[in-house]
């Protein structure tokens, strides 16, 4: 059995990116991959300029320890030029205005009085105060964003704030989707007795959308070695990376193994996870594949730790592992040594105020509720047996796994 971190490493250096790239707006850019580094090409800010609503004056004008009275001559606004400061005097300057030249220091208005045309300027402030120098954020030719990464919101603002319009991504990972089970049925259709609703494949097309793949729902499969390989070669010329859920039980019912060693090869079947232990990982004619277990909450975390790491390799962006933040238990658990477990847990503020994790009461792998009325997951690392109130639990929210 593999464990989760022998699993990861295998795939960061297995999954070569996919390499197709594809320059989208700054309004299509948000959770895409960056497929080459942008630079700085002038610095930002790009010039000089005022922080504060006030009054520009060359520091070396002020008089020591005293207050200081000098005549405004000049205005300068945000979007307008600035005249060189002259010498002795202060100018009328507004949040985001250029420093008129020769000025280095700013006094915000709150902290001045007017006399006729005169300003009174207090003591006490510093060379450079309220004034935002140019290149301050970034300088020319600096990288501003760097190639692998996934453009978050703020991302996007750097690469409006630096004139680009449009950026150079990884084109949408095209993933097909597959469930399997002969007892599902699709939601809006009649299910019979020993049938239930198919939720998985809905869950993983709403994660790969997050993760900005282009997901395709491929429906659901019959449980038959046959059928189930014809459909995964047929698919695999298609995609860039196909999954399953079901069908990879360690008994008789693993079907998807078998149709995985019929027409490609196994990478690996077996991971020190709990929930989610069988989880088939291999490849089809060139393409990827990985046949997530059936319960949902398997599906769930196993998409985490391995889908979600290999579509990042496949895009060319940076896999990160998880970094569980630190919160105490209010529970206690034991486990087997060997295994990366996942505790469903919700967080709330202990006595003292400081956040605490809840286990959620149940702990069945098929239980969706279970998912939808928690926050997060607390990992537990392989070397763990047991937790017990009060400790210290590294904590992962839901958000986190985007
Ligand atoms: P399996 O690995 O196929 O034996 O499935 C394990 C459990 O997960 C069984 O109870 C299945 O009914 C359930 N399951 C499998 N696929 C799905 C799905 N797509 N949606 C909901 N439950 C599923
Ligand atoms: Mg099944």
């Amino acid at each position: 059995m593999l464990s989760v971190d022998a699993a990861i490493d295998l795939i960061i250096a297995r999954a070569l990116p996919v390499g197709a790239c594809e320059r989208v707006s700054l309004m299509e850019a948000d959770g895409r991959v960056l497929c080459e580094d942008l630079a700085a090409r002038f610095p930002l800010p790009p010039f000089a300029n005022s922080a504060v609503d006030g009054y520009a004056v060359r520091f070396s004008d002020l008089v020591p320890d005293q207050l200081t009275s000098l005549p405004v001559l000049g205005r300068v606004e945000a979007g307008a030029g600035a005249q060189a400061l002259e010498i002795g005097a202060a100018a009328r300057v507004f949040t985001g205005a250029p420093m008129p030249p020769g000025a280095d220091t700013v006094f915000m208005q709150e902290d001045v009085t007017l006399e006729g045309d005169h300003v009174i300027l207090p003591s006490g402030l510093k060379r450079g105060a309220n004034m935002r120098p140019a290149g301050e954020d970034i300088e020319a030719d600096q990288i501003a964003l760097r190639k692998g990464a996934r453009l978050r919101p703020q991302d996007v603002a750097f690469a409006a704030a630096l004139g680009a319009h449009e950026l150079n991504v990884a084109q949408r990972l095209r993933v097909g989707v597959f469930s399997t089970g002969n007892e599902l049925a699709a939601p809006g259709t009649e299910r019979s007795g020993a049938q239930i609703y198919d939720s998985n494949r809905f869950m993983l097309l709403a994660m790969l959308r997050r993760l900005g793949c282009a997901p395709h729902d491929l429906g659901v499969l019959r449980d038959d070695t046959a059928h189930l390989a014809g459909a995964l070669k047929a698919a695999a010329g298609e995609h860039d990376l196909l999954l399953t859920s079901g069908g990879v039980s360690t008994g008789e019912a693993d079907y998807v193994k078998s149709a995985l060693e019929q027409i490609g090869s196994l990478t690996f079947w077996r991971m020190a996870i709990k929930p989610g232990r069988p989880v088939a990982m291999g490849v089809i004619d060139g393409t990827p594949f990985v046949g997530l277990p059936g319960n949902p909450v398997a599906s769930f975390v196993t998409f985490a730790y391995v889908v979600r790491p290999l579509a990042l390799a496949l895009m060319g962006a940076d896999v990160a592992r998880f970094q569980p933040l630190p919160v105490r238990a209010a529970f206690s658990y034991k486990k087997k040594a060997g295994r990366r477990e996942f505790v469903r847990v919700s967080l709330m503020p202990g006595a003292d105020g400081v956040l605490e994790a809840r286990k959620f009461p149940r702990e069945g792998a098929g239980l969706l509720s279970s998912l939808t009325q928690s926050d997060g997951l607390v990992e537990l690392r392989e070397d763990v047996t047991r937790v017990e109130p009060g400790q210290s639990v590294g904590f992962l929210g839901y958000a986190a796994l985007d």
